[in-house]
């Protein structure tokens, strides 16, 4: 174990430390995980629902605790915050549900009754991004317990402190003792060895396209099961037909939430070109109404970025004014502050191209429909997406042709834990959330029991 500071991102200064652990600490983990599965999957599906319905209560309880957690630590909004901890609750009573009707089927055959059941496939390790720490990480505890596993999670090394909370909740709530534990501790080292160590049978990673792919390459020597979700580049396509004034209102919510640092963020606004200019003067008010502030001043809508680190990468697409359109504004001072930024730039260019993950929008204009949809889909990245228009037959159309795992029509809404979240191309693998999130923390098995005169 080493002990490392964190830091708050609106101050720049160490607030606390977490000690990280090393490869030894994992396996220890890994170890206890295993016994506490075994455990845990012979209670019976009503006893493991209680379990989670119990989990959820706690977690309602501390939502007040675990916002202000979040806040400090990642430098989120506090009414942002207060939602994820509730969502990471509800997400917890969705899959309570979730252990009761895990149901195999009875296929029938000749000479004998077929049946097939679902089986918890062990111990899952989960690796988790700093941009919505507890959130994403229950999009993969919750469903993985419901399905009978044990889980060790590792989260991202900025932003481990609520994670580590909500497992103490669960403990403390009637979970079983190490059924999810929290491995805090460097990707390279904690992470890495969630992905080769041979009893851990499925990574659930979310992070970025890179170390994604890195994972992937790891976890393929064992044939480990993995489901990730990466990077994004999403568009948000605005027809001259569409309520221009409402696409313009919304498109800063839609990519300044959590100040950009979102996969979902539609960082790539696309504009009928008979509309662009227009399109751009209804923009450039709803930026420079963003409050950008302190995290915990209840009016503020966009917080710090999470890191120094962070802070120059996002600068680095914005080395100068040339391509700015108009900005809205930020604190100066310490913190890790960048005001929302709206560029103009060519397709062509890198921020039009890239993932940035900060507060920055880029609005190119496009001819027609094919254009639209050709551009939306220059990219290899595929995760969400918005489609603008008053017109029926044109929302089916082009939510049709964009390769994308979610997009919404006249919305900017990603994320609902009732339906099924991914990415298409190299946004990711697998899907999470929806009823199915449970069928994919297991392995399904299929009997043949024979009656007794039948050939064998
Ligand atoms: P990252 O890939 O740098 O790190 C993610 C996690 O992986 C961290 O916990 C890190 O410690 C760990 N890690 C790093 N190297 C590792 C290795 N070799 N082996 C195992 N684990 C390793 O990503 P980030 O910067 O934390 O997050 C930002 C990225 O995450 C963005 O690209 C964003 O789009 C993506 N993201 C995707 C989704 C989604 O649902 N698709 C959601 C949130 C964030």
């Amino acid at each position: 174990m080493t002990a490392t500071s964190l830091i708050d991102p609106s101050t720049g200064a160490p607030f606390t430390a977490v000690d990280f652990a090393d490869v030894e600490d994992t396996d220890a983990a890994v170890a206890r995980a295993v016994t506490a599965q075994r455990g845990w999957a012979r209670l019976s599906p009503a006893d493991r629902a209680a379990g989670l319905r119990s989990f959820a209560l706690a977690v309602d309880g501390a939502v007040e605790e675990l916002a202000q957690l979040e806040a400090r630590n990642s430098g989120h909004p506090i009414s942002q915050a207060r939602w994820e901890a509730g969502h990471v609750r509800d997400v917890l009573h969705y899959y309570a549900a979730a252990p009761e009707r895990l149901a195999g089927s009875q296929i029938p055959v000749a000479g004998g009754l077929d049946i097939t059941f679902h089986e918890p496939i062990g111990v899952v390790g989960v690796i988790t991004p700093w941009n919505f720490p507890m959130t994403i990480a229950s999009w993969a505890f919750a469903p993985a317990l419901a399905a009978g596993n044990a889980v060790v999670l590792k989260p991202a090394e900025w932003t481990p402190l609520t994670s580590l909370r909500l497992a103490e909740i669960g403990v403390a709530a009637g979970l079983p003792e190490h059924l999810l534990q929290v491995v805090p501790g460097l990707g390279s080292v904690v992470g890495d060895r969630l992905v080769t160590h041979p009893d851990v049978r499925k990574i659930v990673f979310t992070g970025s396209t890179a170390t994604g792919k890195l994972i992937a390459a790891r976890a393929a020597d064992q044939l480990k099961r993995v489901t990730l979700e990466l990077g994004g580049k999403s568009a948000n396509i605005i027809f001259a037909d569409s309520d221009l004034e409402r696409a313009a209102a919304t498109a800063p919510s839609g990519v300044f939430e959590n100040a950009g640092q979102d996969c979902c963020a539609r960082s790539r606004i696309l504009v009928e070109r008979r509309v662009f200019d227009r399109f751009l003067e209804l923009l450039e008010p709803a930026v420079t109404a963003v409050i950008v502030g302190d995290p915990f001043d209840p009016a503020t809508e966009m917080g710090p970025l999470v890191s120094r680190e962070h802070l120059a990468k996002v600068s680095g697409y914005v080395p100068d004014d040339s391509a700015v359109a108009f900005r809205g504004s930020a604190p100066s001072g310490d913190g890790f502050w960048f005001a929302p930024t709206v560029l103009t730039p060519a397709r062509t260019d890198r921020a039009f191209r890239e993932e940035i993950f900060g507060p920055v929008v880029s609005v190119v204009p496009f001819d027609d429909e094919a254009d639209a949809i050709a551009l939306a889909n220059a990219t290899d990245y595929g995760l969400s997406g918005s489609i603008w228009t008053r017109d029926l037959s044109r929302a089916v159309r082009v939510s049709r042709a964009v390769e994308s795992g979610n997009l919404s029509v006249n919305s900017h809404s990603s994320v609902r834990f009732s339906t099924p979240f991914g990415g298409f191309k190299q946004s990711g693998l697998g899907r999470e959330l929806g009823p199915d999130a449970p069928l994919s923390f297991t392995e399904t098995k299929n009997v043949f029991f024979a009656i007794d005169d039948a050939p064998i």
